[in-house]
C-alpha cells in the first residue's frame, strides 16, 4: 500500500503535525470526515488447561451454553438493525456456530484429549483457520477473520466476560486492524463517519456490512495503526480507497463540500428509487434484482426493483444438512412469487460446483480444473432426480405468478435439449401424478461462456429469454478467475472480446425476437450502464442496493448518446482506451457521481 506524504506548513513557528495519504481497498463508498478512534483490541487470553474424565460432561455443557450466549448476542444486535444484507452476515455468523462438524470437533478434543472447553474451542478455531489459510480462493481466505471473530467471543463467554463493546463518539473515525461484523453493525448504531481497516478486502464481511449501512471505508490499508493516534482528523475517502491522516484546514473543507454533495446526491437517488428507469428520449430499462436467500426476498421491492432477474437457488444446498425438497422449492418460490407479482422471477436451477460446492450433492473428486469441470447445468443432468425435484417444485409454484427458470451454464444445444427435456419430464411427472402446475412456464438460457455468446442464435430459436452472466463470461472468455487477486487486473468487463460477445447475444436476441437480460455484477456498475445500453441490453438485473442509481443514470440519459458512446467503445481496441472513454464519459455527464462501493470493475478509474 503506498504512502504520500504531505506537505508541511509552519503554525506559529512550531511545524504541524505532517498530513499522510494512505491507500487500501476502497469498500465502501462515501466520504467520511471526523476525529480518529483507534481500537486496540488485546488477543484474548485462552486458558490451557487439562480436565480430569469427570468433568467431561460438564466442559461439553460449557460449550453449548457459550455456544447459545454467543448466538443470543448476535441475535440481540441483528435486531437492532434495519433490514438488509447486514442481517444476512450475522445470520450466517450464527448458523457457523451451530455446525455440527465444529461441535464434534470440539467436543472430540475435549473427550480424548482432556482440554478444557476454551482450549478445546481456540484449538479447532486454529485449525480451521489454517485451512482457510491454504485456500486457493480470495472468498475463503476472507473467512479467516470470522473465524477468529467468532471464536473469540465464544472463549470470552466461557470466561465469563462480554466481548468488550467498542464506543466511539458520534462522528468518529474507527481505525482498527480488523472489525467483525458484530462490531460493524454496533457502529452504525453509534453514527461513526467512516472505519479505516489494516486487514480485510472487498469481500470480507466488515467490508460488506459497512457497504450495507452505508458507512464510508477503506480496507487492507497495511500499517494503519501505526500512523495515526487516537484524537487525530481524518478523511476515509471511500470512492478512491484513500485514507488522510492529519489533512490541512482547507483540505478539510473541500472535503466537506465534496461529501455534501455526494450525500445529497445519494439522498436524491433513493428518493427516486421507485421511479421507472426511462431515458430522456424514452427508451424504457427494466431493472431487477438479483436474489440468493430466501430471508432477502424483500430487498429487491425495498430499493424498487422490477422483480428478480436471478434468484440464485443453489444456496438453498449450501451449508445446511438436508437437500431442499420439491415441497421446499414450490414453497420458497411461491413466497418469491407472491412478493412480486405482476414483475417476473427468474429462479435459476441449481448452479453448484466450482466455487459454489454442496457437500450434499456428489461432485467428481479432486477435480483439477474444478471451473471447468461437473458444475451447474453439467451437474443438474448428472444428478437428475435432485433436477427432476427442483423442476417440479418450481413448475408447481408457477401457478402463483409469473415464474420463469433459467439453466446456468449451458455451452451447447445438445445441453439445452437435455434441460428442456427434463423440464418436459418433471411437467409428465406432476401430470401423473395429479398435481397442479403451470403448463405455460417460459425457460431460458444464462449466457455464461464464451460457447454460448457465439451460438446465442441457435439457442434463441430454442428458448424463451437469455441472460448474459457476465462473471462468468469474462472469467471464461479471458480465461481470468474471477476470485484470484493476482490476476485481478486482467479481469476487464470493458475488454474487446466481452463487448463483442454482448453484442452478438443483444443482436442474436433482437433478431429472433427473445428478450435479453444481463445479470452480472457488471449490470451492478454505474461506469457501464451506458455501455450495456448503447450495446442493446434494455434488461439489468444486480444486487438489490444498486438499482436506485443504475435507475438515476438511466433517467439522466439519452439512449442516443448511450449508443454514441458504445460505438466509439467499440471501436477502441483494448480495455485501458475503452475504460478512458467510459469514465471520461461519466465524470462529464454525472459529475457528482462517485464510484458506487459494491461495483466489480477492475479498470482503474481514479
Ligand atoms: C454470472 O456468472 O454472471 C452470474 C450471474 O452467475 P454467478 O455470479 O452466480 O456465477
Ligand atoms: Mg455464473
Amino acid at each position: 500500500m503506498n504512502e504520500a506524504s504531505g506537505e508541511f506548513s509552519a503554525s506559529g513557528g512550531r511545524e504541524a503535525p505532517i498530513r499522510v495519504e494512505l491507500s487500501g481497498v476502497a469498500a465502501s463508498s462515501g466520504i467520511g470526515i471526523g476525529v480518529a478512534f483507534v481500537v486496540d483490541r488485546r488477543r484474548v487470553q485462552i486458558p490451557r488447561t487439562k480436565i480430569e474424565r469427570e468433568q467431561i460432561e460438564e466442559e461439553t455443557r460449557r460449550v453449548q451454553d457459550a455456544l447459545r450466549a454467543v448466538r443470543q448476542q448476535i441475535e440481540a444486535i441483528k435486531g437492532r438493525l434495519p433490514h438488509g444484507e447486514h442481517r444476512q452476515i450475522l445470520k450466517a455468523q450464527q448458523m457457523m456456530l451451530r455446525d455440527p462438524d465444529l461441535i464434534e470437533r470440539t467436543e472430540t478434543l475435549i473427550r480424548e484429549e482432556l482440554r478444557c472447553a476454551e482450549w478445546a474451542v481456540s484449538t479447532v478455531a486454529d485449525e480451521i483457520h489454517e485451512m482457510l489459510d491454504r485456500a486457493d480462493d480470495a472468498y475463503f481466505r476472507e473467512r479467516r477473520s470470522d473465524i477468529i471473530f467468532l471464536s473469540e467471543r465464544v472463549v470470552l463467554a466461557l470466561i465469563g466476560e462480554n466481548t468488550p463493546e467498542i464506543v466511539p463518539p458520534p462522528g468518529s473515525v474507527v481505525i482498527a486492524h480488523d472489525l467483525s461484523p458484530a462490531d460493524t453493525a454496533q457502529l452504525h448504531r453509534l453514527q461513526v463517519a467512516g472505519i479505516v481497516t489494516a486487514a480485510g478486502g472487498k469481500t470480507s464481511h466488515s467490508a460488506i456490512m459497512a457497504r450495507s449501512l452505508q458507512i464510508p471505508a477503506v480496507v487492507g490499508v497495511a500499517g494503519v495503526l501505526g500512523k495515526v493516534q487516537s484524537g487525530e482528523p481524518v478523511v476515509v475517502d471511500g470512492v478512491r480507497g484513500v485514507v488522510i491522516v492529519r489533512p490541512a484546514a482547507d483540505e478539510v473543507v473541500s472535503r466537506e463540500g465534496e461529501r455534501d454533495r455526494y450525500n445529497a446526491f445519494e439522498e436524491r437517488v433513493q428518493r427516486e428509487h421507485a421511479f421507472p428507469a426511462i431515458t430522456q428520449d424514452g427508451l424504457r430499462v427494466v431493472t431487477r434484482a438479483n436474489l440468493a436467500i430466501t430471508e432477502d426476498i424483500e430487498l429487491g421491492s425495498r430499493y424498487g426493483a422490477e422483480g428478480i432477474g436471478l434468484f440464485r437457488s443453489e444456496y438453498m444446498y449450501m451449508n445446511r444438512e438436508a437437500l431442499p425438497t420439491e415441497e421446499e422449492h414450490y414453497r420458497t418460490a411461491k413466497a418469491v412469487i407472491r412478493r412480486y407479482t405482476p414483475y417476473p422471477v427468474i429462479v435459476r436451477t441449481f448452479d453448484l460446483g466450482s466455487d459454489k460446492p454442496s457437500k450434499l450433492v456428489s461432485f467428481a473428486k479432486n477435480e483439477a480444473n474444478p471451473a471447468m469441470g461437473l458444475r451447474s447445468i453439467r451437474l443438474a443432468l448428472r444428478e437428475r432426480e435432485l433436477f427432476l425435484e427442483q423442476l417440479r417444485g418450481l413448475l408447481r409454484a408457477a401457478v402463483h405468478g409469473p415464474l420463469r427458470i433459467m439453466l446456468p451454464l449451458v455451452s451447447s444445444i445438445e445441453e439445452l435439449e437435455d434441460g428442456l427435456e427434463a423440464v418436459e419430464e418433471a411437467r409428465e411427472q406432476l401430470e401423473a401424478a395429479g398435481m397442479a402446475y403451470a403448463s405455460e412456464v417460459p425457460v431460458g438460457v444464462m449466457i455464461e461462456t464464451p460457447a454460448a455468446a457465439l451460438i446465442a442464435d441457435l439457442l434463441a430459436a430454442r428458448v424463451d429469454f437469455m441472460s448474459i452472466g457476465t462473471n462468468d463470461l469474462i472469467q471464461y472468455t479471458l480465461a481470468v478467475d474471477r476470485d484470484n487477486d493476482d490476476v485481478d487486473y486482467l479481469y476487464q468487463p470493458l475488454h474487446p472480446a466481452i463487448l463483442r460477445l454482448i453484442r452478438a447475444v443483444a443482436e442474436a436476441g433482437a433478431r429472433a425476437d427473445v428478450p435479453v437480460s444481463l445479470c452480472g455484477e457488471m449490470a451492478a456498475d454505474p461506469r457501464y450502464t451506458w455501455v450495456l445500453v448503447g450495446l442493446g441490453i434494455t434488461e439489468l438485473s444486480m444486487s438489490p442496493s444498486a438499482v436506485p442509481v443504475i435507475k438515476h443514470i438511466i433517467r439522466g440519459s439519452q439512449a442516443a448518446e448511450m449508443r454514441a458512446l458504445c460505438e466509439e467503445v467499440l471501436a477502441s481496441n483494448s480495455a485501458r482506451d475503452a475504460s478512458a472513454l467510459v469514465v471520461a464519459a461519466m465524470r462529464r455527464r454525472f459529475p457528482e457521481h462517485l464510484r458506487h462501493g459494491g461495483g466489480a470493475a477492475s479498470e482503474g478509474d481514479d
